[in-house]
């Protein structure tokens, strides 16, 4: 592949080259995690200590880890178990309207099956739930409450620690799709008083097919996946041992490049956005202005549509998407920036940049230069 100049992080993050050489290093354990001998118990040995990264890195000591194979499935996991319980009564259940369609979709299916009723619930034209909306939506029947940490598509942040108290305060269970937020801001299970959290390998440097979901000591959920008792029968079926390495070596790494680069992607993103909205007219940041995750800009070039900005800068060698990964390929319209009731000359010609480790000053600066004449270009065209 020629020189690429990759912003979408936010989608997948590459392998990290440590990790890569931790791969390596790793096939030797391929026997089965659950067979008694040697081979069987190294495996095993690996993916425990593998777990202990995950309740170190998120600051979750009365929690235990459950390995699945990428946060859809943790999603799903949760929210189906959840309400499968033998409740006595149809739960009720909040999400907010901006969730991934791993968690959307899943709310829907449990809807049409009756399994559950949902509030859907708004958000600022910032992307943020408030915790107003969150109290008045609680009824008797509710027993969740589910809302990201952070959004994929704009970086906003949700207020997690507001709501968490009126969760506690109303004794409800409460989950967090940390998926974009992890490595990216501290986060701890045990302050936010949480009691599931989900996340996946592929968003922080480990390779794809890892995810999981970390839930609080005690509680306990039906299988969405049965057969073995792996995972402490959580969850069937023989673990991805080299990726549940990888991820847990992942994390440590995070927290030690986090302190060198942290600085340096903030720096980036700030040139990048100022760049962008100083020199290129008719654009607007969309989403929180500073609580939000600074890596992620969603930028709109109004009488653009972002589709055919994604594809020239796609032939010019850089890398970025409309917003939603799950919809990149098929291009459709942000439900996201639709729920954050902005206009529609906005939500159709609105760019997701996501910048990460790798990003350099020198990416950023050839992306000011091409960007520009392509965008003006474009217009002159659309006319
Ligand atoms: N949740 C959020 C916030 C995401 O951004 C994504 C992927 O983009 C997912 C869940 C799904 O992750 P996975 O690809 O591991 O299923």
């Amino acid at each position: 592949m020629p020189p690429r100049i990759y912003l979408d992080y936010n989608a997948t993050t590459p392998l990290h080259p440590e990790l890569a050489a931790t791969l390596t290093q790793s096939l030797p354990l391929y026997g089965n995690p659950a067979s008694p001998y040697l081979e069987g118990r190294c495996a095993h040995d690996a993916i425990e200590e593998a777990r202990d990264s995950v309740i170190r890195f998120l600051d979750a000591p009365s929690a235990e880890v459950i390995f699945t194979s990428c946060a859809s499935e943790s999603n799903n996991h949760i929210l189906k178990s959840v309400l499968w319980e033998k409740w006595g009564f149809i739960p009720h259940l909040i999400v907010s309207s901006i969730e991934h369609s791993s968690v959307l979709a899943a709310c829907r299916f449990l809807e049409t099956t009756e399994k559950a009723t949902v509030t859907y619930l708004p958000v600022t034209p910032m992307g943020q739930v408030t915790p107003q909306d969150v109290q008045t939506a609680i009824r008797p029947e509710t027993i969740l409450i589910f809302i990201m940490t952070a959004n994929n598509e704009v970086g906003t942040l949700q207020p997690l620690l507001e709501i968490s108290k009126i969760a506690k305060a109303h004794n409800l269970l409460l989950g967090t799709d940390a998926v974009q937020a992890i490595g990216k801001i501290p986060l701890s299970f045990q302050e936010l008083n949480l009691d599931f959290l989900t996340f996946s390998g592929h968003k922080c440097y480990a390779p794809k097919g890892i995810g999981g979901i970390v839930m609080r000591k005690g509680l306990t959920i039906t299988p969405l996946i049965h057969g073995g008792s792996q995972e402490r029968k959580n969850r069937a079926g023989t673990q991805n041992t080299l990726g549940i390495i990888a991820l847990g070596r992942a994390l440590p790494l995070l927290n030690k490049e986090e302190k060198i680069r942290s600085p340096l992607i903030r720096s980036l993103s700030k040139k990048l956005s100022h760049g962008i909205l100083n020199t290129v007219s008719e654009t607007e940041l969309n989403g929180h202005p500073t609580e939000k995750i600074v890596s992620t800009l969603n930028i709109s070039f109004h009488g653009l549509s972002a589709e055919s900005l994604v594809i020239a800068l796609d032939m010019a060698g850089i890398s970025v998407s409309t917003g939603s990964a799950c919809s990149t390929g098929s291009i459709e319209p942000s439900y996201v920036l639709e729920a954050m009731n902005l206009p529609k000359k906005t939500r159709e010609s609105a760019l997701r940049f996501s910048l990460g480790l790798f990003t350099t000053e020198q990416e950023i600066n050839q992306v000011l230069k091409l960007l520009p004449p392509l965008v003006s270009k474009l217009r002159k065209a659309s006319r």
